[in-house]
């Protein structure tokens, strides 16, 4: 019998996964990267003899594929996607071909923010509860290469709307949508309704048995769930309790999760992340636990103790009384609200980067009412200069790390906080956002030097 191809395209850390994970199904594996493979995935596609190249697209033997694997970050609107699509060649993620061979409980999480967060909660929670627990997705190691190497009983696997766009068989168990903003529009040929059905995706194939957790304020969800039928049970979560709702806080400023399955109460105070975004993932979190019957005790102390993630709201340091915090992850304008929302009045708010076609009129209130300056931090700040100037007391502008956090120092005096949650992407000056807060922390350690 002939061997089906597989082609993989894009050799990162999903698709070296699919790529082993096909090589040890039977497929005739080979794959293509158009940018230059890492050394230590070129090793791995070598030793298991898989063949792969780099640095430009062989069509001949793409287009002979049975079926495709696409990497999430390969725009369907590059030439090689649009010739495999006039090809008529199947095309799907990762996560829906790892899908394909196990057996494995999935709990997968997705929304515009707050996706990483919560889905290391969860994680968390059901790792400390005993659970053979596996954590894959955006965050985490690629989820077919644990299925070809490991096994688990559950899957926490954090999905982003570009690994949603090509998952068709898939089911989750347990699936979360913590909110809709708009975001990766210009993926999405700029209408919102794309991105929002490419999110609902997660909601494919769910019955009676699975579970839907969601924001029940959410405009967009709650909309979309008017003409979207599923069978899943719906378990919304809100501030403040509401008819149906099973999460909330409660009068006494107890969290309250009440499910069929479990129930349990804890005072919101010991939940160890702060802020209104963060009381939404911890719900998140919490019911998906609740859901697979975690015990009660296991979840309240997992919702305490965990540490939290690097460049969310992350606390750096305090210098002259001046608390830093870093939140180089918001690359868009309602994280950034968030951040602000549980920021105090007497805010340093370092701004700037690669505009994605944002709107800042959704900050303005809050900038109002607790920001003291602004320090503008990109290549070209003129859409922020343009935007704040008469708004906020002061305004800077500056176009480096160093002389952003300078400046934030200069202005900034004892009592206040310095907040970099900068709306953009960074890559106008950096790497990343990872290399973006990086720096930001390099930058204030050393003005205690
Ligand atoms: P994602 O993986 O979806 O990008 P993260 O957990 O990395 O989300 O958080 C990204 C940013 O969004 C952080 O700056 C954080 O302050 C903010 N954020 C986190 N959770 C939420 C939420 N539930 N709603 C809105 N903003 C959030």
């Amino acid at each position: 019998m002939n061997q089906k191809k597989l082609v993989v395209l894009g050799a990162g850390e999903s698709g070296v996964g699919a790529a082993i994970l096909g090589k040890e199904k039977g497929w005739d594996v080979f794959v293509s990267d158009y940018g230059t493979i890492a050394p230590h995935y070129r090793e791995m596609l070598d030793s298991e003899n898989i063949p792969w190249e780099d640095g430009r697209h062989s069509m001949d033997r793409i287009l002979a594929a049975d079926e495709i694997v696409k990497s999430p970050g390969i725009s369907p609107s590059t030439p090689v996607m649009k010739a495999v699509t006039e090809a008529g060649i199947p095309v799907i993620s990762e996560i829906e071909f790892a899908g394909r061979y196990t057996d494995a409980k999935m709990v997968c999480i997705t929304g515009s923010n707050g996706k990483t967060t919560t889905t290391l909660l969860t994680y968390h929670i059901l790792k400390d509860a005993g659970v053979n627990v596996g954590l894959a997705g955006n965050v985490g190691r690629s989820l077919a290469l644990q299925v070809a190497r490991e096994h688990h009983d559950v899957y926490v696997i954090e999905l982003s709307s570009f690994q949603l766009e090509n998952m068709y068989e898939f089911k989750a168990n347990v699936a979360v949508i913590l909110n809709i903003t708009p975001d990766h529009l210009d993926r999405y040929d700029y209408k919102m309704q794309n991105y929002i059905n490419a999110k609902f995706r997660i909601l494919n194939n769910m019955g009676p048995q699975d579970a839907f957790i969601y924001w029940q304020d959410d405009p967009v969800i709650t909309a979309q769930l008017q003409h979207f039928a599923t069978e899943a049970r719906k378990y919304p979560f809100s501030e403040r309790p509401e008819p149906g709702t099973h999460a909330y806080i409660d009068d006494e400023s107890e969290l309250v999760i009440d499910t069929p399955e479990t129930s349990l109460n804890m005072p919101r105070a010991e939940l160890s992340l702060n802020g209104l975004h963060n009381l939404y993932n911890s719900m998140a979190a919490a019911l998906s636990a609740c859901l697979l019957d975690i015990r009660r005790d296991d979840i309240r102390r997992a919702l305490s103790d965990f540490e939290g993630v690097e460049h969310r709201l992350e606390y750096v340091d305090t210098i002259n009384g001046v608390r830093y915090i870093n939140d180089s992850k918001a690359t868009n304008v309602n994280s950034c609200w968030y951040a602000l929302e549980s920021a105090t009045p007497g805010t340093v708010l370092i701004l700037g980067g690669k505009d994605k076609g944002n709107d800042y009129t959704e900050i303005e209130p809050l900038v109002r009412e607790k920001v003291k300056a602004i320090v503008c931090m990109g290549k070209d700040n003129t859409k922020l200069l343009d935007f704040f100037t008469g708004k906020v007391d002061t305004i800077i502008d500056t176009h480096s790390m160093e002389d952003a956090v300078a400046a934030c120092a200069s202005v900034a005096t004892d009592g206040d906080s310095v907040l970099l949650s900068p709306c953009c992407a960074s890559f106008d000056l950096f790497t990343s956002y990872e290399d973006r807060g990086r720096k930001f922390k390099d930058a204030v350690r050393a003005l205690k030097q």
